[in-house]
């Protein structure tokens, strides 16, 4: 997400997480540092991270980008599926000028790396490159990632795509300088909701620890990122969570908060669709309900759905079910119709989440 506070709540510890398989081995690593060392020295790498992007999935692109760069990479291209948008709160980072426009992606790289991306469709138009590309990479923690790479870099327990880019970043003998950090940085926040989430493991804090040594400002960068927006998004969010409804009764009794936004609201306010990734935030803080719910409309019957859970409920479930993933506390998927028939769809596999869990 992209908020203006928390991120997406990630998975907790291995002891919540018990369908979980192991991170990347040994042989996965050696892989994957094999990958980079041995590109020929004019070679093109195309980084590639999950559509609509959130802190996580450019912050760690742009830092192993410039990590990249740092080791000779020279010909150098960033780029995420849709619309070449980045919202406001991390147009910032450190190593945009990586990116370009999906249709300049480059065809056919020596090498393809994918971020924070747990299936093939979260690469959109991009996702040929899988098969053009000379080799592909993929750095993720979902724990619905499905391991389209040739080499999968994926822990279900790492609180972010950072963790893993940071990791494979040391491996390949990069220094962190100022920049990479704050990318990692934006990217660790995000996810961990500023440190608030169960995945906030010490490892978690030591990687904070090494990306601050490097000079970056946290109150700076968090201001930017998470407590900044724009004046008639205030406004907005009022009138949104005005309309939210409380069910008690939904999710075998654990309780749903949802609401919604629609396309002429956010005209209204003259505001960009990024600015609601944040609702979610306020939306989740209902004490009366486990199960949290935001649907954004993006078209006439089409509509973005984030959903969060304390805990009762595994909403990754819910919407896998419905066409999407994510992980057990937060989720999210693609509904069509009217907002009722949206929530008609949560409400009846939640239920079914509860009967199967
Ligand atoms: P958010 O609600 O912040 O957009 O997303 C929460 C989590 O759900 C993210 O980790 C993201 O991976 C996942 N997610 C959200 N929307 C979709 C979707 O349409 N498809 C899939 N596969 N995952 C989604
Ligand atoms: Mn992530």
């Amino acid at each position: 997400m992209t908020g203006v506070a928390a991120g997406p709540a990630d998975t907790g510890p291995a002891v919540a997480l018990p369908a979980v398989g192991p991170g990347p081995g040994e042989a996965d690593w050696a892989a994957a540092v094999a990958a980079v060392r041995g590109l020929p020295a004019d070679a093109r790498v195309l980084l590639i991270c999950h559509v609509n992007p959130d802190g996580d999935a450019l912050g760690s692109m742009l830092g192993f980008g410039l990590g990249l760069r740092q080791l000779g990479v020279r010909r150098l291209q960033a780029t995420f599926p849709g619309p070449p948008e980045v919202p406001e709160p991390i147009r910032g980072l450190p190593g945009m000028d990586l990116l370009v426009p999906e249709a300049d992606a480059d065809p056919a790289p020596e090498l393809v790396v994918c971020f924070d991306a747990a299936s093939e469709s979260r690469l959109g138009g991009l996702v040929d490159r899988l098969e053009t590309a000379g080799a592909a990479l993929v750095l993720d923690h979902h724990a619905s990632n499905t391991r389209f790479g040739g080499i999968n870099l994926v822990d279900p327990r790492a609180a972010a795509t950072s963790v893993l880019a940071e990791e494979l970043l040391t491996r390949l003998g990069v220094t962190l300088d100022a920049a990479i950090a704050e990318c990692l940085y934006v990217a660790l926040t995000t996810d961990t909701g500023s440190f608030r989430f169960e995945a906030t493991t010490p490892a978690v804090h030591e990687l904070a620890a090494r990306l601050l040594a490097t000079g970056i400002r946290p109150g700076d960068i968090s201001r930017r990122v998470f407590d900044t927006r724009p004046f008639g998004a205030v406004r907005l969010f009022g009138e949104v969570l005005c309309r939210a409804r409380l069910e008690p009764l939904a999710a075998g009794g654990h309780g749903l908060v949802w609401t919604y936004a629609t396309l002429d609201d956010l005209a209204r306010h003259d505001q960009r669709p990024y600015v609601l990734e944040a609702l979610i935030d306020s939306v989740r803080c209902t004490a009366e309900a486990d199960v949290s719910c935001v649907v954004k409309q993006v078209r006439p019957a089409e509509w973005a759905v984030s959903m969060r859970s304390k805990g009762a409920v595994d909403v990754s479930r819910v919407a896998v079910a419905l066409g999407g993933g994510g992980h057990r506390l937060a989720a999210g998927f693609t509904g069509r119709g009217t907002v009722e028939d949206v929530v008609a769809g949560i409400r009846t596999e939640l239920d079914k989440a509860l009967i199967e869990a």
